[in-house]
């Protein structure tokens, strides 16, 4: 069953610790994960999380979180707070204290003067135009700047007065020296330092100069004995220079960086920063908006961390595209509820039936499980009464040939009580049908019908016990399946007008002390989980997670 941890899958990255170890290059391992809090952590994430995370529970190590706040006018607190709380709420613990690049800021201009004593390192006065100019392309070299050639001693003085705030923003940089025709551009002399003033989250106004993160983020791993630095292909070409700065500074260890593929899932979009556009737009209610493929969205929305976690698993660590369906997703998420969500009746669609052969007293309710497999998530009465809520697509006047449900003259059985046969349709002036005149069988409490079988069953409420509730139904939030793929058009252009669908309809009263993130399935209709923020015992809102088939497949 899902909820039980499957075996680790073996992936490259993990046939290297296993070789690490082996060798006795290390005896533990410690990784990191290293989120900018510049938004909320995405599904994308998840899968860097579980991995990172998930290898220090496997091997015993270490994972640290450390926060890359380099960029001090993105970042802020509140995203720093839910990245710490999506990490708990996935299942992970950090190794010992919250860790930010910028508790190396001291150490980090240390470095940045060892390397320009070292004449590894230069301050430019060329304008960003120009050093654009000068970089070259992927075909053509770049040129030296005029300024590359300045003294060691003139640099150190202009460094230390870059810190001391002497010089306007943007108006010179501290460059790596290393070498303007590499055929690799991020050696092109790369920008290790930057003036900028800019309050920052974690040191106020202490820095006006801050580092870049190619130059920062290696150093933060070689400080805190990382053994394993993982990240994402694209930072693939920038190996060499996290490898150039270990070389030529003095730091204690040399941590080894390996490159995993992205994960990207169709029909949604794995980029802060176009999650942020969605936020700020407007197009969702918020970051948590069950719709939003954010951890914090999952979350609201139903999904387990167990499903998450098993999904990760599913989807495996390797260098090949990682382009996954929704339906991937959506299936873990299904098989952990599965055997952990108690099962009771809702109805969404409502259609009023009345029971004309109803007799008070002598038409009975039965006891009905929360589970099948699971006697021990106990049971409650299904009370039945003269007129009862059906859902209104289990009715069809007209039914198309196979039909299984009810129909003018046909028989259903109500999901744990009678065969009920409808009589009659009732129609308003408009031809709607608004109200089911239905009779039941008597005989036919946890009996088949005598003589004939009735193969549909369906799901209903007693009108008089039922709670009223709101239900949330979503769809995919893009109607196509990389909406983003094209630069030229906005990805806002794709999305679903109709991801989301609030229905008023009824459900079991058992449910009515649910706590808010209670997940049940309501049989037929799929997962629900009662809304982190709306839900109130005596006004439920239930978030459809995720339906019981997979609807995806077309
Ligand atoms: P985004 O583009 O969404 O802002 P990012 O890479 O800039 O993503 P970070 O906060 O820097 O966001 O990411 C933290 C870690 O998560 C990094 O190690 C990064 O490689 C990893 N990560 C980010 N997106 C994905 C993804 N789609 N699949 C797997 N790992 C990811
Ligand atoms: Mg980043």
């Amino acid at each position: 069953m899902s909820s039980t941890p499957q075996p680790a899958t073996s992936n490259f990255i993990r046939s290297i610790i296993d070789a690490d170890l082996a060798s006795g290059k290390h005896s533990s391992i410690v990784t990191r994960f290293p989120p900018e809090p510049n938004g909320y952590l995405h599904v994308g994430h998840a899968k860097s999380i579980c991995l990172n995370f998930g290898l220090a529970v496997d091997y015993q190590g270490k994972c640290n979180l450390r926060f890359d706040d380099t960029n001090p006018e993105k970042e802020n607190e509140e995203y720093a707070l839910s990245i710490q709380d999506d990490v708990h709420w996935l299942g992970f613990e950090w190794n010992g204290k919250v860790r930010w690049a910028s508790d190396y800021f001291e150490a980090l201009y240390e470095f940045a003067v060892e390397l320009i004593n070292k004449g590894l390192a230069y301050v430019d006065d060329l304008t960003p135009e120009q050093m654009r100019e000068y970089r070259g392309t992927l075909t053509e070299a770049g040129r030296n700047s005029p300024y590359r050639d300045r003294t060691v001693k003139e640099n150190l003085d202009l460094f230390a007065r870059m810190r001391a705030g002497e010089f306007a923003d943007g108006s010179r940089v501290l460059r790596t020296r290393i070498d303007m025709s590499s055929g690799n551009i991020n050696l092109r002399d790369p920008v290790i330092y930057r003036i900028r003033r800019a309050h920052h989250l974690r040191t106020g106004d202490k820095w006006c100069i801050y580092p870049m993160y190619d130059y920062t983020h290696c150093i933060s791993d070689a400080l805190e004995g990382i053994t394993h630095s993982l990240c994402t292909l694209e930072f693939e070409d920038h190996r060499p220079l996290y490898d150039w700065v270990l070389d030529n500074i003095s730091v204690p260890c040399h941590p080894r960086q390996y490159e995993f593929s992205r994960l990207e899932l169709h029909y949604t979009i794995t980029s802060k920063r176009k999650l942020l556009q969605l936020v700020t737009e407007g197009r969702v209610s918020g970051w948590d908006d069950p719709r939003m493929p954010t951890i914090i969205g999952m979350r609201r929305r139903g999904y387990t961390p167990e499903g998450i976690r098993e999904f990760a698993r599913l989807i495996g660590i390797s260098k090949s595209n990682n382009t996954v369906d929704m339906a991937v997703l959506e299936s873990a998420i299904r098989d952990d509820l599965e055997s952990r969500a108690a099962r009771v009746m809702a109805v969404v669609r409502p259609l009023k039936v009345v029971i004309t052969n109803f007799v008070d007293g002598q038409t009975e309710s039965r006891e009905a499980g929360f589970h099948p497999q699971h006697p021990e998530f106990g049971s409650r009465i299904v009370p039945f009464g003269r007129e009862i809520w059906i859902e209104a697509d289990d009715f069809s006047v007209a039914p198309p040939p196979g039909w299984q449900r009810l129909t003018v003259g046909g028989e259903v059985r109500l999901r744990y009580s009678y065969v009920m046969r409808c009589d009659e349709a009732v129609r308003d002036a408009a031809g709607n049908v608004v109200e089911l005149r239905c009779s039941i069988d008597p005989d036919t409490l946890g009996k088949n019908p005598a003589g004939r079988k009735v193969k549909g069953v369906i799901h209903w409420l007693s009108r008089a016990h039922a709670l009223a509730a709101e239900f949330r139904l979503y769809d995919r939030l893009f109607t196509v399946p990389e909406p983003d793929a094209d630069k030229d058009v906005d990805f806002c252009t794709y999305l679903n007008p109709e991801s989301l669908t609030i229905a008023q309809g009824w459900v079991e009263s058992c449910v009515k002390d649910a706590a808010p993130e209670t997940r049940y399935q309501f049989e037929r209709l799929g997962y629900f989980c009662a809304d982190r923020r709306d839900h109130l015992p005596g006004k439920p809102v239930f978030n459809r997670t995720v339906t019981l088939k997979d609807s995806w497949a077309k």
